[in-house]
């Protein structure tokens, strides 16, 4: 468990000001360390609620959209058993759902991120991450069913392969569209899909093939 730190607080005290109100995901909001996944010369902004770039041409996304993306996919619980994320990126929400998840299971298709993120959680002692380098079009076929699935980058339609994936009264959260993209939230109860739109959000784009 990692202690929480007063920048920390402040920033999980803000998101609870916008409107996040599951206590477990503000507590691990306030207790990850964000500047850890934040190139140097932006480590100042850290605890800012904005995304920023962290090379590659990609982003680490707002604070506000990972604590939202985190409750959606925790609905009641507190702990969840298995997650699949798409989209490791600088590993921040990574590090925040291995926290709140027995398992998480995470896709990215720039190695040298993927790499860089592996380290952070080795640093945090964040053992429960298992890493892939591949297409998060595909998801993560031979590790399913999981409970949860979270892209962190916009797809332009939803990616066939990823409701297959979802267990039974599982949950689907993303973002599709592409300028203008909704975050949509996606369950399967009793063999019905149900789906709700929660806001309009902003990621990069979900690229399809895996780049070495
Ligand atoms: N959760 C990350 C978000 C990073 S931005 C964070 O907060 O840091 C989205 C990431 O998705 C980028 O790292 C990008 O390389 C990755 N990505 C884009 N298309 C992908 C695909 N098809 N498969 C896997 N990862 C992809």
């Amino acid at each position: 468990m990692i202690k929480p730190t007063r920048k920390g607080q402040q920033l999980a005290a803000l998101l609870k000001h916008e409107g996040i109100s599951h206590p477990r995901v503000l507590e691990v909001i306030a207790s990850t360390p964000r500047e850890l996944f934040i190139p140097d010369a932006l480590k100042h902004k850290a605890y800012e609620n904005n995304a920023l770039p962290i090379g590659q041409g990609q982003t680490i996304s707002q604070p506000y959209t990972v604590a939202k993306m985190t409750e959606l996919l925790l609905g009641q619980k507190n702990h969840g058993q298995t997650v699949l994320e798409i989209g490791t990126g600088s590993g921040y929400q990574t590090a925040i759902l291995a926290q709140l998840f027995n398992k998480v299971y995470t896709v990215e298709r720039i190695k040298a991120l993927q790499f860089q993120a592996k380290r952070k959680m080795n640093q945090l002692d964040l053992h429960n991450v298992h890493m892939k380098h591949g297409d998060g079009w595909e998801g993560w076929k031979s590790k399913a069913p999981f409970d949860a699935i979270i892209v962190t980058a916009a797809a332009s339609t939803l990616p066939e392969a990823l409701p297959a994936q979802l267990s039974n009264e599982g949950t689907l959260v993303l973002p599709v569209g592409e300028k203008q993209q909704q975050l949509k939230h996606i369950r399967l109860e009793q063999g019905e899909w149900m789906e709700q739109t929660i806001e309009t959000v902003k990621f990069v784009p979900l690229i399809a093939g895996a780049l070495s």
